[in-house]
């Protein structure tokens, strides 16, 4: 794997925090001052951090066999990052090797698994160990977990599940009755072999887009399912030259420049999304040209264009797309799936189609994650009974009734317009700022004041109405009810204002036992 810069790690034994080490008594429960949940750039990053400060009792719990969250699980051909490596990467691991502008999955993992080692994090993973239970204990202030490896406790619990983990299948009549092969573009069955096969993909969100160009050469058929079509821009993908590459290893600064230039580049977009929406219309000026010049058939073109303000629903980036649906054996159906039967998908208007393989792009379970059933705050109360009404937290990170609990990509942290590892170290400094208040205060347990999730959450939802996400579609960015909980509508520099420093007057503090006591 690549080098990555050395530059930042020099505050990796700031200060060491011996009071906190691991323990387990004879026949006991394990107890670690923090827990972490996932291994992806959130809990990766929590635990690099942790480990940077002198912190050493901390497990990341997995339930998978390796690291690497998105990264690990997206396998499927064309996949990659679509916000630009140099941006898309830690900040105090930036990696002067990426090959593309865009790097694929396998660099990007590869850099994850280099940077558990790296920095020391891989004897802290417990690999095939889910979270099936976290409940707050209000006598002993401190997290009950209980994994499928056994029970431990901790003091602070990091939850970085990650907003896209668990696949989405559509609900279709019939479709468990398939008797062809079917699966998630996320959970990508590379025995299968597509060649000279009538296949079907269901969904054009950004995955489709990237490996619906990789499969089109393969197939003998390939009819793709549309229930809304995307606005899609240029990629302008390319490769790193190598005495670029050369150069950012020699000279660390010209990768900070580039990626401070493309920070501020993509902050521009917010501008547009959140603040003038009117702008998108540049924006859309330059898809519908990238459309008009990709398919030059009006029938294709007419169906590949969104009826709605761009912005509205995530911009895809690509190049390829558009050519590949216009090659002879593509089929663009915009008919509604009403069924699906043993070896064929029927549509509204009546039409069977003969299919062998079902490719379901169909999103992820993202304002109903399953973890929001396990997590157990004061009063047994789950995460998901406090957000019946909709996601909410605090700073997206903590949430009222769930001491010590600290989400990483929690409600609204979401972006639409640059990487979201930006939005992860911002909660991770607010965290790590929160743990320092803590051990100055004497504090066992933090616990965000209900009034203030509260009043964070209505200037949230009041920010929100006048953005392009409010302009009148249907996205995954939104709840059952419409609520947008996923987005930060701002820059993302004002996000990392706000969670810069850790506020203790927007907190309830427990005194340590042994303080309270006395
Ligand atoms: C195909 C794809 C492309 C993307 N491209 C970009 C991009 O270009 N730019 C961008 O900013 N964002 C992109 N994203 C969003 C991406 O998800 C985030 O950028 C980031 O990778 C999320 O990291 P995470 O650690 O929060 O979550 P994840 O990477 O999803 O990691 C979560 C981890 O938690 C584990 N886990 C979950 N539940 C449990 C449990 N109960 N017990 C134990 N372990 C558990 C999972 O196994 C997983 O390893 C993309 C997403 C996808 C799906």
């Amino acid at each position: 794997m690549s080098q990555v810069d050395a530059s930042s790690h020099a505050d990796s034994t700031a200060s060491i925090h011996p009071a906190h080490d691991a323990t387990t008594p004879a026949g006991g429960t394990e107890h670690v001052r923090v827990a972490i949940v996932g291994t992806g750039f959130s809990g990766l990053g929590m635990a690099i951090r942790l480990k940077q400060q002198g912190y050493d009792s901390f497990v990341v719990l997995e339930r998978a066999a390796d690291i690497g969250g998105t990264w690990r699980d997206n396998t499927y051909p064309g996949c990659a990052c679509d916000v630009p490596s140099h941006l898309y990467s830690f900040s105090f691991a930036l990696n002067p090797n990426w090959s593309r502008a865009y790097s694929p999955q396998s660099e990007i993992w590869a850099y994850l698994r280099h940077c558990a080692g790296r920095y020391g994090i891989t004897p802290h993973i417990r690999f095939d160990t889910e979270v099936r239970e976290a409940a707050w204990d209000d006598d002993h202030q401190q997290w009950r977990l209980t994994t499928t490896r056994g029970r431990l406790t901790a003091d602070i619990l990091v939850v970085g599940n990650g907003p896209l983990s668990v696949p989405s299948l559509p609900s279709i009549l019939g479709i468990e009755s398939f008797e062809g092969t079917l699966f998630h573009s996320a959970l990508w069955d590379h025995e299968h072999d597509l060649s000279g096969e009538r296949v079907a993909v269901i969904g054009t969100g950004a995955s489709a887009v990237q490996f619906v160009p990789r499969i089109q050469p393969l197939v003998s058929q390939l009819t793709l399912f549309q229930r809304t079509p995307p606005w899609i821009v240029p990629r302008r993908d390319h490769p790193i030259a190598p005495w670029r590459r050369a150069l950012f290893h020699s000279l660390p600064v010209t990768q900070r420049i580039v990626r401070a230039a493309t920070y501020w580049q993509r902050e521009v977009g917010a501008l547009a999304l959140v603040y003038r929406p009117r702008l998108m219309r540049n924006f859309e000026r330059l898809a519908r040209r990238h459309l008009a010049a990709q398919v030059a058939d009006p029938v294709l073109r007419a169906k590949l264009t969104p009826s709605y303000l761009i912005g509205c629903k995530r911009i895809l980036l690509s190049d390829d797309f558009y050519p590949a649906l216009a090659q002879p054996n593509v089929e663009v159906v915009t008919d509604r799936i009403a069924e699906v039967r043993a070896r064929s998908i029927v549509t509204e208007d009546g039409t069977q189609r003969a299919v062998d393989t079902i490719i379901c792009a169909t999103g992820f379970h993202v304002t109903d994650a399953p973890i929001a059933q396990c997590v157990r705050g004061r009063a047994g109360q789950t995460l998901a009974d406090a957000w019946r009404d909709g996601m909410r937290a605090y700073l997206g990170t903590t949430v009222a009734g769930f001491p010590n609990l600290f989400l990483l990509i929690g409600p609204n942290t979401g972006l639409g317009h640059t990487s979201m590892i930006y939005m992860i170290e911002s909660q991770i400094a607010y965290i790590l700022d929160c743990l320092r208040v803590m051990e100055k205060r004497h504090a066992q347990a933090v616990a965000v004041r209900p009034e203030i999730e509260d009043a964070f959450n209505e200037e949230v939802q009041r920010r929100m109405r006048g953005t392009v996400w409010k302009s009148g579609c249907a996205s995954w960015y939104l709840d059952a009810r419409g609520r947008n909980s996923t987005l930060w509508p701002g820059f993302t520099f004002e996000f990392r204002r706000k969670t810069r420093h850790f506020d203790p007057s927007s907190y309830a503090l427990t005194p340590q036992k042994s303080l309270a006591d006395g």
